[in-house]
C-alpha cells in the first residue's frame, strides 16, 4: 500500500500545503518514510463545507443504507490486512497484539452500531395522538423523534490509534447518527489515519454515499480549530488530554453560534480497598492493581491513578507485595515524546519531596526510544484532602496509594474528588455493605462504578458508560463508548399535526418499521 501523506477531502487527496511532517517509531525515536502534508485552512474549510453539503443527502438515509455503510467501513479495515497492523505497531509503539484487537473492537463497535440502526428503535419516537374531544381544550397531533445534529467535527486520541481515531467510537456513532463527519487526523499515528481514511472512502464509494459525508485532514492546533470554528460543523468529539478538550470546548462556546462539544480527557479513576478484602485478597489485588497500572504503559484514560487504603495491619503487607510486583515490571514505550516527557516530569515532580508523597517503588529502567518505568508513590488521606494535586492524571505507568486513618477520612476524601471516568470497590460483601455510604458518595463523581474488577477494559456494549462530570467530560449527559453514544449527535424534533404522508416512517401510525415508540403513554411496537 502506497501511502500519499495528502488529506483527504470529500473522495479526493488534497496537498496544497507547505507544512509538512513525519511519523515517528517511538520503540527507537526514528522518523518513518512518508510524508504528510497539513492542511491548510483554505482545505479544511472545503473539507467542513462538502460535509455540510452531504448533509442535506445522509441524513435522509434508511437505518438499513446506513448500517450498510457502516459494515462496510468494518470490512474495508479488515481488507487493509497486515499491514495495518504492522504500520500501526511502528507509528505508536503498541504491540502487534495489542493493535489486532484494537482493530477487532474498532470494526465490532461499527458492527454494532449497524445492529442499532437496523433494529431502528434508537430514535426515541414518541407519539401523542389527537384528542379532538378533550375538554376544555382538544390536544393536537404530537410527534417526536430524535433527528441529526450537522457535521461533526472528531478529534482522536494518540492512545488508541483504532478505536479512538479516524474510524473510532465517535465517528461510528456520528455517523450512526446520520452526521457528516471532519476528522482530524492525529500527529502520532498518521500513515494509520491515512489507511483508515481509504477504508471509510472507498466505503463510502460502494454503498453509494454523498462524498462529503468523510474527510481527513491532518494539521495543528489552526487547523483543529478551523474545524472547531466553522460554521457549518454542529457538534465535536474529542478524545485526548485535558488541556486540548477544554480549549476546544472553550472555543466552541465563544463561537456566534455555540455548538455542543463531548471532550473526553483524562482521569485518575480512584480505586478502594475495603478492610476484608485487603486482609483476604492481598497478592491478588496487588498483583491485579500492577497489571492494570502498568497495562499499555499505564496510557489507558482509566489508569487506576489513586488507591485508597486503610491504615490497618495489613496495609504493610499489601504495599510491600505491590512495591515487588512493581520493581519487576518491565519499562514500557511510550506512544511519542510529549507523552514521554510530560510523565518524566510528572514523575519527578512527585518524587521531588516537595508534594508530601513518598516514592514506594520503581519499575525497570530503559533508556532505549520513549520508554517509561512503572512508579509506586504513597500519600496520606489528610494530605489528599488539603491538597488539590493528587487527582491531576499522570499519564503512564504510576499510581499514588492514599492511605486513611479512618473511614471517615476515606469518605471526605470522596466527597472532596472532581469528575472522574470510574471509580472502583474491591471488598467482600461485609465490606460494601459496611461501605454503602461511600458507594453513594462516588456514584455522583463518576460514570462507572466498579466492584471487585479494574477499570481499564472498555466493553463496547448498549449499557457502557464512558464519561463522567467535568473534568473527565465536558459533558457528562453521555457516553464516548457504547451504543448510547449516538445520541450525543441528535436533538429532539417534535411534528404537531403533520398528515400521514409527511411524517418519517419512524412515526407513521401504523409503524411500518415495527420499532419500540411510547404510544400515548405506552412502550409498543
Ligand atoms: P491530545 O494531545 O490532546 O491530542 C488529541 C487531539 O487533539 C490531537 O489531534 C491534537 O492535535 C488535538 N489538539 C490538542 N490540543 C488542541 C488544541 N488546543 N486545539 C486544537 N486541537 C488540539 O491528546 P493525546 O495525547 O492524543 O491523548 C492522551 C490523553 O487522552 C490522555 O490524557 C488520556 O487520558 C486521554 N484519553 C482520554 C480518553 C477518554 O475516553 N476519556 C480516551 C483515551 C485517551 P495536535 O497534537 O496536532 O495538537
Amino acid at each position: 500500500m502506497i501511502l500519499t501523506g495528502k488529506n483527504y477531502i470529500a473522495g479526493s487527496l488534497s496537498s496544497n500545503g507547505r507544512t509538512t511532517f513525519k511519523g515517528i517509531n517511538p520503540s527507537d525515536a526514528t522518523e518513518l518514510e512518508t510524508t504528510f502534508y497539513e492542511a491548510t485552512i483554505d482545505e479544511t474549510n472545503e473539507a467542513a463545507l462538502k460535509a455540510h453539503e452531504a448533509f442535506a443527502i445522509y441524513r435522509k438515509k434508511s437505518g438499513e443504507e446506513k448500517a450498510l455503510f457502516l459494515d462496510a467501513i468494518a470490512d474495508e479495515i479488515l481488507n487493509l490486512g497486515d499491514e495495518l497492523i504492522t504500520y500501526c505497531s511502528a507509528e505508536s509503539g503498541l504491540p502487534i497484539g495489542r493493535i489486532t484487537g484494537e482493530r477487532g473492537r474498532t470494526m465490532g463497535q461499527l458492527k454494532l452500531f449497524a445492529t442499532v440502526l437496523r433494529e431502528g428503535s434508537w430514535v426515541d419516537a414518541r407519539i401523542d395522538p389527537a384528542l379532538p374531544d378533550r375538554q376544555p381544550l382538544p390536544r393536537a397531533d404530537i410527534r417526536y423523534m430524535q433527528k441529526p445534529l450537522g457535521a461533526v467535527g472528531v478529534f482522536g486520541a494518540s492512545n488508541f490509534p483504532l478505536a479512538f481515531s479516524v474510524a473510532g467510537g465517535d465517528t461510528a456513532s456520528a455517523l450512526a447518527s446520520g452526521c457528516p463527519v471532519v476528522v482530524k487526523g492525529h500527529p502520532s499515528h498518521p500513515g494509520t489515519c491515512e489507511m483508515i481514511a481509504m477504508a471509510i472512502n472507498k466505503a463510502a464509494e460502494k454503498t453509494g454515499m454523498p462524498k462529503g459525508v468523510f474527510s481527513m485532514v491532518h494539521g495543528s492546533i489552526e487547523v483543529g480549530m478551523a474545524i472547531v470554528n466553522h460554521p457549518h460543523i454542529k457538534a465535536i468529539g474529542f478524545t485526548g488530554s485535558t488541556k486540548g478538550g477544554i480549549a476546544i470546548f472553550q472555543a466552541a462556546n465563544n463561537r456566534d453560534e455555540p455548538i455542543p462539544v463531548y471532550s473526553e480527557m483524562g482521569s485518575t479513576n480512584p480505586v478502594f480497598i475495603l478492610p476484608e478484602a485487603l486482609k483476604a485478597r492481598s497478592e491478588e489485588i496487588a498483583k491485579g492493581l500492577t497489571n492494570s497500572v502498568t497495562l499499555g504503559t499505564g496510557q489507558f484514560c482509566t489508569n487506576p491513578g489513586l488507591v485508597f487504603l486503610n491504615n490497618d495491619e495489613n496495609l504493610q503487607n499489601f504495599q510491600k507485595l505491590t512495591a515487588k510486583h512493581f520493581e519487576e515490571a518491565e519499562a514500557g514505550v511510550m506512544l511519542n515524546k510529549g507523552i514521554k516527557s510530560a510523565f518524566d516530569n510528572g514523575i519527578e515532580s512527585l518524587a521531588s519531596n516537595k508534594l508530601d508523597v513518598k516514592l514506594v517503588a520503581k519499575g525497570k529502567f530503559s533508556s532505549e526510544g520513549f520508554k517509561g518505568s512503572a512508579h509506586l508513590f504513597e500519600t496520606t488521606a489528610k494530605s489528599f484532602i488539603s491538597k488539590d494535586y493528587f487527582e491531576e492524571e499522570n499519564f503512564g505507568p504510576s499510581t499514588i496509594s492514599v492511605v486513611a486513618d479512618s473511614k471517615e477520612e476515606l469518605l471526605t476524601s470522596a466527597k472532596k474528588m472532581k469528575g472522574h471516568l470510574t471509580a472502583t470497590l474491591f471488598g467482600t460483601e461485609n465490606d460494601l455493605n459496611n461501605y454503602t455510604d461511600l458507594i453513594d458518595v462516588l456514584e455522583q463523581k463518576v460514570g462507572r462504578l466498579i466492584i471487585n474488577d479494574f477499570p481499564t477494559g472498555v466493553e463496547v456494549c448498549h449499557a457502557m458508560v464512558h464519561g463522567g462530570p467535568f473534568p473527565a467530560t465536558t459533558n457528562s449527559r453521555s457516553t464516548s463508548v457504547g451504543t448510547a453514544a449516538i445520541h450525543r449527535f441528535t436533538r429532539p424534533v417534535c411534528y404537531q399535526n403533520f398528515p400521514e404522508n409527511l411524517l418519517p416512517d419512524e412515526l407513521k401510525t401504523d409503524n411500518p418499521l415495527g420499532i419500540m415508540r411510547l404510544f400515548n403513554g405506552d412502550y409498543k411496537r
